[in-house]
């Protein structure tokens, strides 16, 4: 058995002590590592990031900073192939979906890197072109960012421990910001070992990545204003962290990425058969199925013309009559365990209750065996797809996010409207798809209900031979949604470093203002 260990303060911490936590293979259940961080001085610990961590940062240029992602890209994907099968060990995912977690995190660090690269030679963001204050251009007025003099905390879900510790450090790094990163404690392993690779290959100044495997014990008493800390996981405990007292008194920045029921809306114009209807099913089944619907992008709800309802369901059970669900180990297999007992026992109650306002379409709601594993072992659930009972679907559908393989079908009226007011009942979502070629009917519903969901896929005839799905965060579109979506954002290129550095107003001569913006 692992005993996982914390990075802190250049040493590693191995877990010690009465509380703790242990870690499950989701296809055999058998204990396979320990985590805690009791004991663990946070107080020391975020002196020494803010210090030590913060001060070599912000020596460095953008260029620079640029530099160190990318060697941390590097060492983690010398060690692709470990980390793949650590993966499909230890969160149960496939193969398939362990590349979308591991190489995602090696993108997303190689492309603010060199995004870091591209902004050069300097330690400031200009904000805003410079304008004449006073009388005459003497008096100057300029905007820009500057890193904060704090240390980045960030907090992740289960469901990506690779890229989310990734996607969240890149951005904070190359600002200038330190990092301490607490992955979820149950899929933790794999983040682990990631930043064993960084550290053994020497990428960065001591205090810029720290890492916890266990719980934030008292670290947010430590906290103050320069300090920021970015969460990934449930809106409850989103509730809990931003209201803690201590980031309230200290206003603290807090950003959340929370719940969303995402929705796919299949447009009147779509003629079924035709290529953006494939389309539109092949693209669908797959964010419904991969990382067994464990991903905060994956579609919860189904938006479908009544008229096209019966061939939609046909057509999304034949595609996911190819979807095999068992040990990621088993070739057969395209649909892993989920990653926890808890996780299995949350979609089964999530299923029941859904069950009451929909009715099965594809799926059984129950827990299976799974192919290649052993029976009665494992966290296997299938793919379920469910159809809403009343045309728009009952309130439960567009408030209970089951994070499992589970969608459920509404119909209606096929107007853009209608289609919008349905998508805004998801109180705020991460990413709506749109499948349609009418132009038309597309900016009607973006003017509608733009403002509920963080990004639009527009899928149409046009793009589809470079469609990559709905579900994935490219690192240069914003990844983040208003609302249960937690109100925050994410990547979006240049625009991430927002959260981790000052706006601050110049007011001077129009040399000293230009000239400090230019540094
Ligand atoms: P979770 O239970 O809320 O846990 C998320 C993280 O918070 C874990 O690291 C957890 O640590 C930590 N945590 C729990 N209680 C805490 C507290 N009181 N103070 C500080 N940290 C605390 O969520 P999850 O089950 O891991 O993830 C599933 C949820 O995440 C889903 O609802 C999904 O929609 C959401 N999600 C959203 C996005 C997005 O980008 N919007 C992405 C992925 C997932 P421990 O593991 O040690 O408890």
């Amino acid at each position: 058995m692992k005993i996982l260990r914390s990075q802190l303060m250049g040493n590693w911490y191995p877990a010690d002590g009465d509380s703790l936590s242990t870690l499950h293979n989701p296809t055999t259940e058998e204990p396979i590592g320990q985590a805690s961080s009791s004991g663990i001085d946070f107080g020391a610990v975020v002196e020494h990031s803010r210090t030590i961590g913060g001060s070599a940062l912000r020596e460095l240029s953008f260029a620079q900073r640029g530099e160190l992602l990318i060697s941390m890209s590097k060492a983690i994907h010398e060690h692709r192939e470990e980390l793949l099968e650590l993966s499909m060990t230890t969160c149960g995912s496939t193969r398939k979906d362990s590349k979308f977690d591991i190489d995602g995190a090696t993108g997303t660090l190689y492309h603010y890197g060199a995004l870091g690269k591209e902004l050069g030679e300097v330690h400031v963001l200009p904000d805003g072109v410079g304008e004449q204050l006073g009388r005459s251009a003497i008096f100057w007025g300029r905007h820009g960012r500057v890193a904060r003099n704090g240390v980045a905390i960030h907090i992740n879900a289960f469901n990506f421990p690779a890229w989310g510790f990734a996607e969240k450090a890149a951005a904070a790094i190359l600002a200038g910001m330190p990092v301490i990163t607490k992955p979820a404690t149950s899929t933790c392993i794999v983040t682990e070992r990631c930043i064993d690779t960084i550290v053994q290959a020497g990428c960065l100044p001591e205090g810029v990545l720290g890492l916890i495997c266990g719980s934030v014990g008292d670290l947010f008493d430590h906290l103050h204003g320069q300090d920021v800390v970015a969460f990934t996981g449930s809106a409850d405990t989103a509730y809990r962290i931003r209201s803690h007292q201590n980031l309230l008194r200290r206003s603290t920045t807090v950003n959340v990425e929370a719940d969303s029921l995402n929705a796919a809306i299949l447009a009147p114009d779509v003629e079924s058969g035709s290529e953006i209807w494939n389309l539109f099913v092949r693209e669908v089944c797959r964010e419904i199925t991969q990382k067994s619907g464990q991903k905060c992008t994956a579609v919860r709800r189904i938006f479908v013309p009544q008229e096209r309802l019966e061939a939609v369901e046909e057509a999304f059970c034949e595609e996911l009559s190819g979807r095999v669900t068992g040990s990621p180990f088993d070739d057969r297999v395209n649909v892993g365990p989920l990653a926890t007992a808890q996780q299995l026992s949350s979609v089964l109650d999530g299923v029941s209750q859904l069950l009451q306002v929909a009715d099965l379409v594809d799926g059984t709601g129950e827990r299976v065996d799974g192919v290649g594993a052993k029976p009665g072992q494992g966290y296997f659930f299938a793919p379920t797809l469910l159809r809403s009972r009343e045309p728009g679907g009952a309130d439960l559908i567009h408030q209970l996010e089951v994070f499992g393989p589970v969608s459920t079908i509404c119909s209606y009226d096929g107007e853009a409207p209608t289609a919008a007011c349905l998508n805004s009942r998801g109180d705020g979502t991460l990413v709506t798809s749109v499948y349609s070629d009418s132009e038309p009917w597309t900016f009607d519903l973006l003017r509608r209900c733009g403002s509920w969901s963080g990004r639009f896929y527009l899928a149409s005839e046009k793009m589809m031979s470079q469609a990559p799905g709905s579900g994935i965060a490219l690192p240069s579109s914003l990844h983040g949604g208003p609302g249960r979506a937690g109100g925050g954002e994410e990547l979006g290129g240049v625009r991430a470093l927002e959260l981790y550095s000052q706006r601050i107003a110049l007011q001077g001569s129009r040399r000293v203002v230009e000239g400090f913006i230019g540094d």
